[in-house]
């Protein structure tokens, strides 16, 4: 059978001989501690000192002025994109390389995605998809850049940074400073990320992270926005929280607000995984380095950071040759029940986004072929 030494190493690195899955939570610091104390505080709900602590702590990590903790990450975009003056009707650029969440987020707002071409080497949003794409279709107004062919409004983009590997921010952001198009970055997979030093999701005018029960760090579901501008973030917090303005016993609200505020006891939950963040990452990074040193043996490529980046490796990914010795990878290593994935469909395949706009997709279409996610977990 083919890939047998590909399967037999993995079941060695993780020290089973039973189902091996892409990415399991460990639960081996307070979790249990500070979920207990919120039942006994009874405040597992809407308010509580932990749901206020993990915003400390993103805000921390990620060295921005506001984080406000959300009830998932697809809230937390749809909420950022608002925030950055996203209305029906308008255009929104961002890649067709990513998890569904992200053109979902965009399509809340009334808004349609544009899909452009992703770089080869990130696996992110090509600046020069983007680049190109306002050079053709870009015209300035005093209102902001606007979509010739289509007269609407192009008013945000969204870099995705695939797996946690960090996009050309700083050629990304120059293309879209000179457009004066916002940047809302989708870092739900890239806390623990870091490009030239610094904390992705800290670039854009919003990032926005997830603890779903599959990422890095888990709230068993939740997300959080940061951003530097203390007034958005305050204003997030705002609507996320029903948009309810204080007083002492009247139900006052002044905006359509959203119930997507992160509860206590989900806030919990993250507390005690962020305290366990480094030693995540560590843990990983062995991982991927052994893993690195495998495969290179194998005439397989993994794939590894780029200079002047902190890949946290949340999940680790290989590219086969072809689509051919793509799908014989993925048979062979999931009937020998060690889990592995294709990278996702691209996103204009999809029935509700087939009619959206396009560019040439040279390179997500090269990776939607080739590339796949192997057992990437915390070890312990
Ligand atoms: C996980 C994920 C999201 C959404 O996060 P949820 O917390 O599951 O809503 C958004 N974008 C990307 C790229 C993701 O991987």
């Amino acid at each position: 059978m083919a890939f047998l030494e590909t399967i037999q190493f993995i079941k060695d690195k993780f020290n089973s001989k039973d189902f091996i899955p892409l990415h399991a939570p460990v639960f081996n610091g307070n979790e249990r501690k500070y979920v207990m104390d919120t039942l006994d505080s009874s405040f597992v709900s809407s308010v509580g000192a932990y749901v206020d602590l993990s915003e400390k702590m993103i805000a921390d990590i990620s060295q921005t002025k506001k984080a406000v903790a959300v009830v998932n990450g697809t809230a937390g975009l749809q909420i950022a994109l608002q925030l950055t003056g996203v209305q029906r009707g308008d255009e929104v650029i961002t890649q067709a390389l990513t998890f569904v969440a992200t053109a979902n987020a965009i399509h809340y707002n009334g808004s349609d995605p544009i899909f452009l071409d992703v770089d080869y080497d990130t696996m992110g949003l090509s600046p020069q998809a983007v680049s190109d794409f306002l050079e053709e279709y870009g015209e300035r107004r005093e209102t902001g850049t606007y979509n010739k062919k289509t007269g609407r409004k192009i008013s945000a983009c969204v870099p995705m940074h695939t797996f946690g590997f960090p996009v050309h921010l700083d050629e990304l952001l120059k293309v879209c400073t000179e457009w004066n198009i916002p940047v809302v970055e989708d870092a739900a997979e890239s806390l623990g990320s870091y490009y030239k030093g610094k904390h992705t999701g800290s670039f854009g005018q919003f990032g926005v992270f997830s603890f779903n029960g599959n990422k890095i760090v888990t709230s068993g579901g939740g997300g959080m926005i940061v951003t530097n501008d203390e007034d958005l973030g305050k204003m997030g917090k705002h609507l996320t929280t029903t948009a309810k303005v204080p007083h002492s016993y009247e139900y006052v609200h002044d905006h359509i607000g959203y119930n997507f505020r992160m509860p206590n006891l989900n806030a919990s939950l993250v507390c005690a995984q962020l305290e366990q963040l480094d030693s995540f990452l560590a843990n990983k990074r062995q991982l991927a380095n052994d893993y690195a040193e495998f495969f290179k043996t194998q005439g397989i490529t993994f794939r590894q950071e780029l200079e002047n980046t902190n890949a946290n490796y949340w999940l680790m990914c290989v590219e086969l040759e072809n689509l051919e010795e793509r799908n014989g990878f993925l048979k062979a290593t999931n009937e020998a029940k060690t889990m592995t994935r294709p990278i996702w469909q691209l996103m204009y395949r999809l029935p509700m986004y087939q009619h959206c706009f396009k560019d040439g997709q040279q390179n997500a279409e090269f990776l939607e072929e080739r590339i796949v996610n192997i057992p990437s977990s915390v070890r312990i």
